[in-house]
Formats: structure tokens, C-alpha cells, sequence
């Protein structure tokens, strides 16, 4: 959400961001896979002060039995706003918004997912957002490609995505909420680190392509950090599976 113009100061003459971050720093990033009892799969994901659960079921039969594919499975995806989540409480519930961010979700983990090897299944995604600080797609995606690895759901890779964009006039790496509100542009891009590929990509303001090139270059390399953080979160998950699995033998 994007609408321009404020008497507010996102960014000093020093070049701080009212977080205290200068322009190319990401807030903290965190990961843990296997949160979730109940669930195939899970993970949350912190970035700043964005809180997001993720829960995977299956590959399991597909309902409704319409949207069976034959050659491959599907990835449902339900991304949601707790009402909780936000400081004016969300009226609950799918909106235009959740329902497109659940769809481009869904897309950009069909990219990694071996759909194909599990043909007329449904493979079912769900995305709690428990706090809203902007960028919670980002968040969802990259806690959604987790609990997908800890269900054990052949992959090719895992999705990290972060966002960049502009506010003041200055290229950002990953907005925060007064930045996205009141600032000219977001950019956010999720990536399939080891091909290189870009398999989320939305604009939301406007840039000039020199700056475009520069918000891509910042987030595609935040990117890559996530991805460490990522693949650290399942191998923990891994090794504490493993010594459970020790005791009980
Ligand atoms: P993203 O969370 O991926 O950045 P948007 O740019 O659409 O997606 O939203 C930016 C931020 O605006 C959200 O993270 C959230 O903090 C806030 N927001 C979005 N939708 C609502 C809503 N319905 N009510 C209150 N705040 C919202």
C-alpha cells in the first residue's frame, strides 16, 4: 500500500531510517522450522516486527475432486490476517488481498515443489500472519518453503524473498510499515537461490530503472542471507528429529 506524500521524516540527513537502519539494511531475520505438532510440516518466521506461522498438509488427496490434476499435484495456499495482526483490528476473513497473495504464493512455490510426483494430490499451504509490520508476503513465502522441506516434500530448492523500495527519494532494503505506507515504491522479489531465478517480482509506486536495478540488487541479496538462515532452521529441525528418534530406540 502505497500513498505518497507526508510531512514525515523516513529518513535523516545521515541517511538513519526512524528504525535506526541505513538504507541497505534488512530488520532481523529469524527462522525455526517444526513449530507445529499437529501439522505435515510448519515453520515462523520473524522479520522485524512481521510474526508468521506457516503449516503444510499432505501431498493428500485432493478436494474438491474438481481441481485434481492428473500429471501433477497442487498447491493450495491460504494466506491470512489474524485480526489481531494489525493495530485497527482486520475484519477477518479472505479479501481481494488475501486472496491474491495467496495465489502468487502458491505460483512461486509451484516453481520449487516436484509437483509431478505426486499426481492428482493436493499439497495444502497455510499462512498466518500474527503480526503485521509490512512485508508479511515475504515473510509468509519464505516461513511456506520451511514447513514445505520439514514436511519432506521433494524440493528443488527453498524460496527466500525480501522486499526493497524507495521512501524519501532513497533506494530501501526492506520496508517497514511507515516506509510501505508513506513512501514512493515496493518491490518484492522471492528467489530460487541456487538457479538464480526470480519467481516473485511485484511493484507497487514508482522507481526509475536505475533505482529499480538497485532495489532488485539489495533484495536479492537480503535474499541470500535468508537463505542461510533458512537452511540453518531445518538442519537444526533435522538434528533434534534425530536424537528423538535415538531416545526412542
Ligand atoms: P505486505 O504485508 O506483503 O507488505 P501490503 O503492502 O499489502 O503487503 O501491506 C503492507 C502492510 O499494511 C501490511 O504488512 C500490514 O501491516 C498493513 N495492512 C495490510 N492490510 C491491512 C488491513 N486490512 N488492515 C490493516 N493493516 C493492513
Amino acid at each position: 500500500m502505497m500513498s505518497g506524500h507526508t510531512d514525515m521524516v523516513l529518513v535523516d540527513k545521515k541517511g538513519i531510517r526512524i528504525d535506526g537502519r541505513t538504507a541497505d539494511q534488512h530488520r532481523q531475520f529469524k527462522v525455526e522450522a517444526g513449530v507445529l505438532n499437529n501439522a505435515d510440516g510448519s515453520a515462523y518466521v520473524e522479520i522485524g516486527k512481521n510474526k508468521v506461522l506457516a503449516a503444510v498438509y499432505g501431498p493428500r488427496e485432493c478436494h474438491p475432486r474438481h481441481l485434481q490434476n492428473p500429471n501433477k499435484a497442487i498447491i493450495q495456499c491460504k494466506y491470512n490476517m489474524q485480526a489481531f495482526s494489525v493495530s485497527d483490528r482486520k475484519r477477518p476473513g479472505p479479501d481481494r488481498r488475501s486472496i491474491e497473495i495467496s495465489k502468487i504464493t502458491a505460483e512461486a512455490l509451484e516453481n520449487v515443489v516436484l509437483t509431478e510426483l505426486y499426481p492428482r494430490a493436493s499439497i495444502d499451504v497455510y499462512i498466518e500472519i500474527l503480526q503485521a509490520n509490512a512485508g508479511t508476503r515475504c515473510a509468509g513465502l519464505t516461513a511456506a518453503s520451511v514447513a514445505l522441506a520439514d514436511a519432506g516434500i521433494p524440493m528443488r530448492d527453498i524460496v527466500p524473498a525480501c522486499a526493497a523500495g524507495k521512501a524519501d527519494g532513497k533506494v530501501l532494503l526492506d520496508l517497514n510499515k511507515e516506509e510501505d505506507n508513506y513512501g514512493e515504491a515496493d518491490v518484492p522479489i522471492a528467489i530460487v537461490p541456487s538457479t538464480d531465478e526470480i519467481v516473485l517480482l511485484q511493484m507497487d509506486g514508482n522507481m526509475t530503472r536505475k533505482e529499480f536495478d538497485k532495489a532488485i540488487s539489495m533484495a536479492v541479496g537480503a535474499c541470500h542471507e535468508l537463505y542461510d538462515i533458512q537452511k540453518d532452521a531445518l538442519k537444526r529441525r533435522y538434528s533434534t528429529k534425530k536424537e528423538e528418534v535415538e531416545e526412542d530406540e
